[in-house]
């Protein structure tokens, strides 16, 4: 990048130099033959007035004249264009004179200039014609460089001023880049410290925007390994014991009257493992953004109360009592897969953090416009210091109580992310040995099936 910068500047300031140099030439070259002319028109003056010519003999005083007045060519034509007097040629030999523009024009209006080109390139002939009292037309004319011979003259010069030009704006131009580039390369090596970074005001919308990413990015790919040793960890305890539980039987170790129970520990382990693994995936597929989900009018009300009466027999063997309430329809824009698993995962986790003859609340109503689901117990409650960490994945306040019923620690992260995706809004409110509620209050479906039709289509 640097190196484009600086073969630019210089590129610019290369082109530059040769424009204005050729445009000054231009310009002087123009003076240049307006003085000559104005010379040129003085000297006629001065021979008409002195009066030299007017008899047309004194040709040899005008040759003198014209030789001291820098090679001046001094010509008297007659209103006919014959030439009567030329001090650079022979009078008999030349053509007629009718037809020169300087000519026509001194006979017209008393005075007339033209610049012609000589045989040679490099120079130019001047002519100023005035007529004189007596008809005659006196014509005084120079020769000077043309245009190209000007320039060829002044081409070494330009050429080194270029040089020098060039070789100051490269010098420039790699001092520009560097200091340009300088808070570009102080943002790839401080990404990591904000408020570090010092740079022009207009980039700042724009690191902010890269750092915050960057945060983003490496909070990631931290949560992604811990999630992988994790997940490695709550695989590998299960593992272990069926790896254990098979070996013992194997070796023969295990007496006949053990058998059921150690396979019975095999499957129990089993499940836990297809449990796990169940919800690994799930949350991936969750996370991947490719994944289309597709959203419908959905009655929240029977979603709800078929997953209580599935739920009746689970509640029953905690001794637990399950209720469940509400206004039929509610009717929320949701994926009904995602549903099921938000109320399963919520009235599980009531019924498995309960008490004995505790009870479960399942209710579905409108709220303030809003749909809204209520899962109430008086279960055991969940601490104030770990209520914000609940949600994260593998996260459980009782190792122990969890996985003894069952739990994975993924349920809440799973319905964190489902709540999110329908941009739904969570609450907990939760006491230590009295019980939580946990509700979700949905967008009101009309407003947020124009959103997530907008989602869906930006996908595609
Ligand atoms: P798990 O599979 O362990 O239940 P979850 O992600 O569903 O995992 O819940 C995370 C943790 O939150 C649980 O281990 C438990 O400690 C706590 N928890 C969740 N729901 C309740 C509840 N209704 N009452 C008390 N604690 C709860």
């Amino acid at each position: 990048m640097k190196k484009k910068i600086n073969v630019r500047l210089i590129s610019i300031a290369a082109i530059s130099i040769f424009l204005t140099m050729f445009l000054v030439i231009g310009v002087f070259y123009d003076l240049f033959q307006k003085q000559i002319i104005e010379d040129l028109k003085m000297d006629t003056y001065i021979l008409k007035e002195s009066g030299v010519i007017q008899n047309g003999a004194e040709t040899d005083i005008i040759k003198t004249y014209s030789a001291e007045m820098d090679d001046l060519r001094i010509t008297v034509i007659d209103p006919e264009g014959k030439v009567l007097i030329d001090t650079w040629a022979y009078t008999q030999e030349m053509e007629n004179h009718q037809t020169r523009p300087e000519f026509i024009e001194a006979l017209r209006d008393g005075e007339g200039t033209a610049i012609r080109k000589s045989e040679t390139l490099s120079q130019n002939t001047f002519y100023y014609a005035v007529r004189m009292d007596n008809g005659n037309i006196l014509r005084v004319a120079k020769k000077a460089s043309s245009l190209l011979d000007v320039f060829g003259k002044a081409l070494p010069v330009i050429l080194m001023i270029t040089a020098v030009l060039i070789a100051v704006s490269s010098i420039a131009a790699h001092m520009l880049t560097k200091s340009l580039i300088a808070p570009i390369e102080n943002i790839a090596n401080h990404l990591d410290e904000p408020g570090e970074i010092r740079v022009y005001p207009e980039l700042v919308p724009f690191i902010d925007t890269i750092q915050k990413q960057h945060q983003d990015i490496m909070k990631n790919a931290r949560m992604r390994q811990e999630f992988t040793a994790n997940v490695s960890h709550e695989l590998k305890t299960p593992l272990t014991s069926i790896s254990g539980y098979s070996e013992l039987i194997e070796n023969g170790m295990v007496e006949e009257e053990h058998i059921t129970r150690f396979a019975h520990e095999i499957h129990h382990n089993a499940t836990r493992l297809l449990t796990l693994i169940n919800d690994i995936i799930r949350l991936s597929e969750l996370d991947a953004t490719e994944f289309e989900n597709t959203f419908e009018n959905l009655d929240l009300y029977g979603i709800a109360k078929s997953t209580v009466e599935m739920l009746h027999m689970n509640a029953g063997k905690h001794q637990v009592s399950l209720y469940f309430s509400g206004t039929e329809p509610c009717i929320v824009f949701a994926n009904r897969q995602m549903m099921e698993e938000v109320l399963y995962n919520l009235c599980d986790n009531a019924i498995r953090y309960n008490n004995v003859n505790g009870s479960v609340w399942v209710k579905v109503h409108m709220e303030d416009d809003h749909p809204t689901l209520v899962v109430k117990d008086t279960g055991i409650g969940i601490p104030k210091e770990h209520q914000e960490r609940i949600f994260e994945r593998f996260y459980r306040v009782d190792k122990s109580r969890s996985k003894s019923t069952g739990g994975t620690g993924l349920g809440l992260a799973i319905v964190k992310h489902i709540v999110a995706q329908h941009h739904a809004v969570l609450t907990l409110d939760s006491d230590t040995g009295k019980g939580t509620e946990i509700k979700i209050q949905f967008p009101n479906p009309e407003s947020f099936r124009k959103e997530a039709e907008i989602i869906v289509t930006d996908d595609q």
